[in-house]
């Protein structure tokens, strides 16, 4: 998969990019990230990439010529891959729209700064609008770096373990079960005996039971969304109908 990624401040990208997972990816060819700083396409003398907002007000706004000279000379004129504006007012990122994004193989990201870019740049160079959260942060790029790797997650091959991401919560549309390693106890605290059974069929039985559980305590909202089977349903019942049930609590 391949970024091109606009910002007034490349920098903030590279520990990350260099590191664990991306970095790996990287390496085996399956992404490619290209940064690029706004700042080269301003023809001024002082490389000015901001300006203060018409009618007044506080904050500074990114001037329209150099982010249009930026991704037109990077990605043509119309771009050639969707341009994805991140922005606390753009569509909320979810695991389904990390999906959706997943089938592009090529995605422009612009940072935004200060109190944001000249909406023209929104109007007639952005294709998509995306926000990480309802909070707002100084400025687009670690946005763009958490939608980086939640899609690099999706490439094939970029995890270890290729069903690695099946699971994951939101993935499946539950929340994931607890995972433990060794020792299998620790300050007297024991690893749940059926991990340490062998016995994949319960193990498998004990994780989606789990799974449920936590999304049926945490995100009931999720779990009403979800397509359960018939024994999902039975354990569902039985767990409602006893709240001192083992999977009741946060304990195994
Ligand atoms: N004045 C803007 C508003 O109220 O909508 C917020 C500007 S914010 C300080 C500066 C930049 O940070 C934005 O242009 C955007 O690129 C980025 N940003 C901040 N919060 C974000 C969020 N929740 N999701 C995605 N990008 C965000």
């Amino acid at each position: 998969m391949q970024f091109d990624i606009f910002t007034l401040f490349p920098e903030v990208f590279k520990p990350y990019l260099e590191t664990s997972i991306l970095h790996r990816a990287v390496q085996n060819g399956l992404l490619r990230v290209e940064l690029h700083n706004i700042r080269d396409w301003t023809s001024d003398r002082h490389h000015i990439t901001d300006d203060a907002p018409y009618g007044g007000g506080g904050g500074m706004v990114m001037k329209p010529e150099p982010v249009f000279a930026a991704v037109e000379a990077v990605l043509g004129a119309p771009p050639a891959c969707p341009v994805i504006l991140l922005t606390p007012q753009g569509r909320l990122l979810t695991q389904q729209v990390v999906q959706e994004l997943s089938l592009q193989p090529h995605l422009a990201l612009l940072c935004g700064h200060y109190e944001g870019v000249d909406e023209r740049i929104r109007q007639h160079l952005v294709s998509d609008e995306i926000s990480i959260g309802d909070y707002v942060l100084t400025g687009g790029e670690l946005p763009a770096l958490v939608l980086v790797d939640a899609l690099t997650r999706l490439v094939p091959g970029a995890l270890g373990d290729p069903d690695g991401a099946l699971d994951d919560s939101h993935a499946s549309g539950l929340l994931e079960y607890p995972h433990y390693t060794r020792p299998a106890e620790f300050r007297g605290w024991r690893v749940p005996e059926v991990l340490l059974s062998g016995n994949h069929a319960a193990i498998n039985r004990w994780r989606r039971n789990q799974a449920l559980a936590r999304t049926f305590q945490r995100r009931p909202d999720m779990l009403a969304r979800f397509k359960l089977n018939q024994a999902d349903r039975d354990f569902l019942e039985t767990l409602s109908a006893d709240p001192n049930h083992p999977s009741a609590g946060e304990e195994a």
